[in-house]
């Protein structure tokens, strides 16, 4: 079942206004919260980053972050979402319906939201042997600190590296490093970590800062400043970081190999600490 505009709806049963200015402009926010064991992942972080990224496209959200939490907890239940579950949680809010006009409607738009679960399985086989990237051009807009739906850049690069062969993009603007389609970016030099610092041209992802907190606390130094595509060939090690592809491994960037070209000690290392995380932080 999903949950939309207020009501409990069966998969083909959702209507979406036509002028919903998500549907028209991209005009809204989500989220993607892991569930891990039938239980929500890191839940808190995600509704401070939908908060905020909420108050960055001036939409005041009518529901408290507990009403919120209340309907991700029914979206498990009437699903069925067990321990035995690996899942996702999809939230969506747009600014609502309004005959359609470029800037925000004064008054009288009432914000929608979507929201629904699908069970997941974890990318065990990928993080294991690692996956490939191509260095795509970064088209995106200037404002990527903002989880909205307007994913359309997004789409392209992921596209871009698909039709190359690679798993995925690292997108770069003017040679300097962002990140990838759906995911922070790292690389590691000499035993230390680097990624690009969270400002407007990166999403700040949450398994990002838990990838830097659990290195910090194990002593491993992280740099947060950007570098170029030449440091990214010059690797040690790569790797993206999000809550469905979690700690993954990069092998190789253009058909070139990185590093070894097999996955190394420090993604390992990681990967065992954020496993730990996963277990000891589930809640909900
Ligand atoms: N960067 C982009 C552009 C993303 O879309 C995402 C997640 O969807 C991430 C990074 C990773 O963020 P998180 O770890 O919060 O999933």
């Amino acid at each position: 079942m999903l949950y939309v505009d207020g009501k409990w709806v069966e998969q083909g049963e959702a209507a979406v206004q036509p002028e919903d200015r998500g549907y028209n402009f991209g005009d809204g926010i989500y989220e993607v919260v892991r569930i891990y064991q039938g239980r929500l992942y890191q839940w808190d972080a995600h509704m401070v980053r939908l908060y905020r990224s909420a108050r960055e496209i001036r939409l005041t959200l009518p529901w408290s972050e507990a009403e919120l939490t209340a309907i991700a907890r029914q979206l498990l239940v009437k699903n069925n979402i067990t321990p035995a579950d690996d899942a996702i949680l999809y939230l969506q809010i747009t600014r609502g319906a309004a005959p359609r006009q470029h800037d925000i409607p004064a008054d009288g738009i009432r914000p929608v939201i979507m929201a629904f679960v699908r069970r997941k399985e974890r990318p065990l086989k990928e993080l294991q042997t690692g996956i490939s990237a191509k260095l795509v051009a970064d088209i995106r807009w200037l404002r990527c600190d903002i989880k909205t739906l307007n994913l359309l850049g997004a789409v392209l690069v992921k596209q871009e590296a698909k039709d190359a062969g690679a798993a995925d993009c690292i997108l770069h603007r003017d040679g300097i490093v962002t990140e990838c389609s759906a995911a922070n970016l790292f690389a590691v030099k000499n035993g230390e970590l680097y990624t690009h610092p969270a400002n407007h041209l990166i999403l700040h992802g949450i398994t990002r800062q838990t990838v830097i907190d659990l290195a910090q606390q194990a002593g491993i130094p992280v740099h947060e400043q950007a570098f170029d595509t030449t440091f990214v060939r010059q690797a040690d090690e790569l790797f993206l970081t999000g809550t469905t592809s979690e700690v993954m491994p990069i092998i190789s960037v253009d058909g070139q190999p990185v590093g070894s070209g097999q996955v190394g000690p420090m993604v390992r290392k990681l990967q065992e600490l954020f496993e730990a995380n996963i277990n000891q932080s589930v809640q909900v």
